[in-house]
């Protein structure tokens, strides 16, 4: 099923024509609606995006073989049959432009709109203090660690693990969702970008889709217990406040494996997972990525 929203294609071929076809669109926004509405085939333009882009999602998408794609001025992975995929984060654009430079190096610019979230508010109380305002000693640490974990989702390898599908890495009430802009013990802090899953402290968490496991940490300051696999295209799940971990950096896992279990480590209040997605550095929603590959039986 292909899903075309609010595309409007042009071939230009120089980069002051692109400048002005670019302004020109931007003020024609009413025709991009109105062919929004048509639901154009994008085949015809040469490219082809599936499912609906919002804050907070992964779309994939196809191109003729050949073709380099660039989204707001970033290059985007496309493998020898064309295909591609790029994420969104919590913050993107209600509009965001895609160029495509085709093997005849015609370049075509796309306009697509992003379904703009609203996020709720969470105030959370009695994490422990250093995790909130950390003394500047641990400034040092605290670095150290954020660079390990981005170095980690920064992998990008050629498995297409993620096409299989994910589901939830356990059950349990949800806690906390995407998104949501947090306190903590009064303070203002990071919004969340993980999905909380509630379950007491040594319950299994299982892998949520194939993958190869990228970083194992026993208790970072903020994260506690955390744990990062990869299953392909830069798309990258992160576990954390794990009070154990059973897998080893390089080790393959495959869906079901027991990789880790719940616990309250680093900024909680009580034993939960929080699981995260990311394409790269930017942070997906674990739901919308579910829903976007879902489990192929
Ligand atoms: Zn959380």
């Amino acid at each position: 099923m292909v899903l075309n929203l609010s595309i409007y294609p042009h071939v230009v071929n120089n980069k002051n024509q692109l400048t002005g076809y670019f302004n020109y669109l931007m003020m024609s926004l009413k025709n991009i609606l109105f062919l929004s509405l048509l639901s154009v085939p994008l085949s015809l333009f040469g490219v082809e995006i599936n499912g609906q882009l919002s804050q907070g999602s992964i779309v994939s998408g196809q191109v003729d073989p050949g073709t380099t794609l660039e989204m707001m001025g970033r290059d985007i992975r496309v493998d020898e049959s064309g295909f591609f995929i790029f994420g969104l984060g919590r913050n993107a654009p209600e509009k965001i432009t895609l160029t495509s430079i085709n093997k005849k190096n015609e370049k075509k610019l796309y306009i697509f709109s992003v379904h703009q979230r609203e996020y709720k508010e969470q105030k959370i109380f009695g994490v422990p203090q250093n995790t909130v305002k950390p003394p500047s000693a641990l400034s040092e640490r605290i670095k150290k660690e954020s660079e390990q974990v981005w170095i980690a989702r920064a992998k990008i390898n050629n498995s297409l693990d993620f096409l299989s599908g994910f589901v939830m890495p356990l059950k349990g009430p949800i806690t906390g969702v995407y998104g949501s802009r947090r306190f903590y013990n009064g303070y203002p802090g990071n919004p969340h970008y993980g999905l909380d899953i509630a379950a007491p402290t040594g319950t299994p968490v299982f892998a949520p889709a194939p993958g190869a496991v990228e970083l194992v940490h026993p208790n970072m300051l903020y994260s506690g217990g955390t744990l990062i696999i990869s299953h392909g295209f830069g798309i990258s799940s992160t576990y954390i406040h794990l009070s154990e971990i059973s897998v080893d950096v390089g080790e393959r896992v495959n869906r079901g494996d027991l990789i880790g279990k719940v616990g309250a480590t680093g900024r909680a209040t009580g034993p939960h997972l929080d699981w995260r997605i990311n394409w790269l550095d930017v942070r997906l929603d674990p739901q919308l990525v579910m829903k976007y590959f879902p489990l192929v039986p």
